[in-house]
């Protein structure tokens, strides 16, 4: 039986979809106006698990994220900028050129890291209609009230306000977006943005469509609301994002959604703690600003990183450092080279594969499952079933095993013969020689480790 924290009751409870095997599981997506870095390829990864673990489960997964590729204001624009605009005009390009080439970025990190693609990827900019139809109920409803400025949601008539975050609505001034513009005639601090119109400050803001209310922009919120209900329904099983999104954006995504259909929005609330660089925030100005890039640049297989991930669980904070990344690419390697001496998979060991399933099922306790794992590995099980097993295991941990279980390494003769060369000119103690060599080894895809009982060659 599956259990998962559901943020909205604070607690692990048991799962159970509204229309079993069907589950809709929404995922927020990213702001593409800058690169992905390693930060949200964790929270992605954890969605990732979370999803293979359902459909481990036999459930039918519709996976749906966004692309916010509308330019807002973010928390961080000191500057009171649209992010998007000012990227387009430093890289020289459209910001619709600028949106699609961060969202290419997005997904090749994604498929580095193994992430499943969703069914179905919704970008803001393809639906403003149902945004536009979606604020038209609210102010038919009577959740909104118009400034000069922009169309706003009246939170003071949601009285359930707080039912995510558990803040009461007085509360609320703490954790709302730093505002840069503040508009004079906004009524509670809490009362968000649904549809901007391009005056005042945002007059040359690029993208801009025509409204009931005034051409003009959607808030960042809606967005959310409408693609998700438009593509599983006013109510459906799971919302994800990162714990950032707990006081503000997933709040107000109920309020607007639950008070234009009156009913409940979304089940199950799940969100990622975050990942953390040398023991502090990610930082551009520090240099701990790290993408996809730079782990491969270093030599790391990108399932390193995946590797990384699994080691905590999903509500703690991860540390990254390039010595964890190491000793993650160690244990990738050493689990590899072991697998790849198994006899072809056959039978499984039931056991293993029970507690294996049990942590996952515990509110994805996936750093448990991993020793459960390695466990398996160790255990004296014949090796063609714990391969067959490890191969259901990994359908969760997606380290793309199915390449390595019961392939033993081919070394060609060529290669073979280098590494004797090697060994004998380190006999001589001819080390020029030997790293000469070592090279040459190299060239032809492999690596000599020398270890205590003699050289071991591993895939380069
Ligand atoms: P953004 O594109 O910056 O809005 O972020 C997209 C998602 O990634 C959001 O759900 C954030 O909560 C999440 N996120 C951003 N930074 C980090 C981080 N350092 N660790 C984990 N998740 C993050
Ligand atoms: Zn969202």
């Amino acid at each position: 039986m599956f259990k998962l924290y559901n943020t909205l009751r604070r607690r692990i409870e048991q799962f159970e979809p509204i229309n079993s095997p069907h589950v809709g599981l929404y995922t927020c997506g990213p702001t593409v106006y800058d690169y992905t870095h390693i930060g949200h390829l964790r929270k992605y990864v954890g969605d990732d698990l979370l999803k293979r673990i359902l459909i481990a489960n036999g459930f039918d997964v519709k996976h749906v994220q966004n692309i916010t590729d509308v330019g807002h204001l973010t928390s961080d624009a000191d500057e009171g900028d649209d992010k998007l605009d000012k990227r387009a005009k430093e890289k020289g390009m459209s910001v619709w050129e600028v949106a699609k080439f961060f969202e290419q970025y997005h997904f090749k990190s994604l498929d580095q890291v193994n992430v499943l693609r969703p069914n179905i990827v919704c970008r803001a900019t393809e639906h403003i209609g149902e945004q536009i139809k979606l604020i038209e109920k609210l102010v038919k409803k009577g959740f909104t009230y118009q400034t000069k400025e922009a169309v706003y949601f009246d939170t003071s008539k949601f009285p359930d306000y707080g039912k995510l975050s558990g803040q009461k609505l007085e509360e609320k001034v703490v954790g709302v977006r730093k505002e840069v513009v503040v508009d004079p005639n906004k009524k509670n601090p809490a009362d968000f943005v649904l549809w901007f119109f391009t005056v005042g400050h945002f007059q040359d803001h690029t993208m801009r469509w025509p409204s009931p209310w005034g051409e003009g922009f959607p808030g960042w919120h809606i967005e959310c609301s409408a693609m998700s209900m438009e593509y599983l329904g006013d109510s459906f099983d799971i919302h994800t994002g990162g714990i950032d999104h707990i006081p503000v954006h997933h709040p107000n995504e109920i309020a607007q959604s639950e008070a234009a259909t009156g009913k409940t929005f979304v089940k199950y609330w799940v969100h990622h703690n975050f990942l953390i660089v040398e023991g502090g925030k990610m930082s551009k100005s520090k240099g701990s600003f790290y993408r996809i890039d730079d782990i491969l640049e270093k030599g790391f297989d990108p399932l390193a990183l995946r590797y990384l991930f699994l080691t905590a669980h999903y509500r703690d904070k991860l540390n990254f450092t390039w010595q964890s990344l190491e000793a993650s690419q160690n244990a990738l390697n050493n689990l590899r080279e072991e697998v790849r001496e198994w006899d072809n998979p056959k039978i499984g060991c039931a056991e293993f594969e029970q507690k294996f399933i049990e942590s996952v099922n515990n509110d994805l306790s996936i750093p448990q499952a991993v020793a459960v794992m390695w466990d398996m590995v160790t255990s004296d099980y014949p090796t063609s079933a714990k391969a067959r097993s490890i191969l259901e295991m990994d359908k969760v941990l997606g380290l793309k095993l199915d390449e390595f279980v019961s392939k033993p390494l081919e070394i060609p003769q060529e290669a073979q013969r280098l590494v004797k060369q090697r060994e004998q000119a380190r006999e001589k103690q001819d080390f020029k020689k030997s790293d000469d060599l070592r090279k040459e080894i190299k060239k032809l895809g492999f690596e000599v480790e020398d270890t205590p009982s003699g050289p071991r060659i591993v895939v380069n």
